[in-house]
């Protein structure tokens, strides 16, 4: 409806390298006034955007996760069809050891993004919590996919093996929703009672 509202423009931001099917645009507003009808309600203050942001950073601690568990399974795949030597890729040991580390990174994800979630049913769910989980699952989710993308080879880089596009995808987890090193400084201030931002 706001498309035509004097001061209101997009502008699609390509060229992309991760989240690709998803369409991103730059948003300029310039002396844009609007009826109240119209604005987002319960919008007042920088707490109401925070209280969003929390759950948007819940969620991407989640997505990450679900990165991981994806990566994983594309690569072990990979790894038990791949033969070199007359073996499967899987059957050597340094395969081995890139196997399980993602799944370390990936169950311990899969553990604090559970705990969050009992958190927010007894509604102890706190901005620095979701903070701490947002940097700690992304991170990992970065060391993951890059483990996986090894494990493919050269295959690692084309997209139709899929890891490629979960290598691709942390890096904007990794970023949006307020970049690792904000989400740190959440948490910093959380145990330190000093804001560090600026
Ligand atoms: C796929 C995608 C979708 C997005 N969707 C939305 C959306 O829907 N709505 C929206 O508003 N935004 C959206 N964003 C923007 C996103 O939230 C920002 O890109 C992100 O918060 C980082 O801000 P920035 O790009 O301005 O980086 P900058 O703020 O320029 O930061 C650049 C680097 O400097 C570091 N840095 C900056 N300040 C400090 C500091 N004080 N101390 C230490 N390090 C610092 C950052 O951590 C980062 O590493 C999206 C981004 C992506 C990639």
């Amino acid at each position: 409806e706001n498309k035509s509202t004097p001061g209101f423009s997009v502008e699609k931001i390509e060229h992309k390298i991760a989240l690709k099917v998803v369409q991103n645009g730059q948003i300029t507003l310039k002396d844009v006034r609007l009826p109240e009808a119209n604005r987002l309600q319960g919008g007042n203050s920088f707490r109401d955007t925070a209280r969003v942001l929390r759950m948007t950073r819940y969620m991407v601690g989640w997505a990450s996760t679900g990165i991981q568990m994806g990566a994983f399974e594309a690569t072990l795949k990979y790894a038990q069809e791949r033969l070199q030597f007359g073996k499967p890729i899987a059957s050597f040991q340094m395969i081995q050891d890139l196997l399980a580390k993602m799944l370390a990174n990936l169950t311990a994800c899969q553990c604090l993004m559970l705990r969050l979630a009992q958190l927010d049913d007894e509604g102890k769910l706190g901005d620095h919590h979701a903070a701490l989980a947002k940097a700690f699952c992304t991170a990992k989710s970065r060391e993951t996919v890059s483990w996986g993308r090894e494990v493919l080879g050269g295959n690692g880089i084309v997209a139709d093996y899929n890891v490629a596009r979960f290598f691709a995808d942390a890096e904007a987890l990794y970023s949006y929703e307020g970049t690792y090193q904000m989400q740190n400084l959440i948490v910093g201030k959380a145990i330190t009672g000093h804001g560090a931002f600026i």
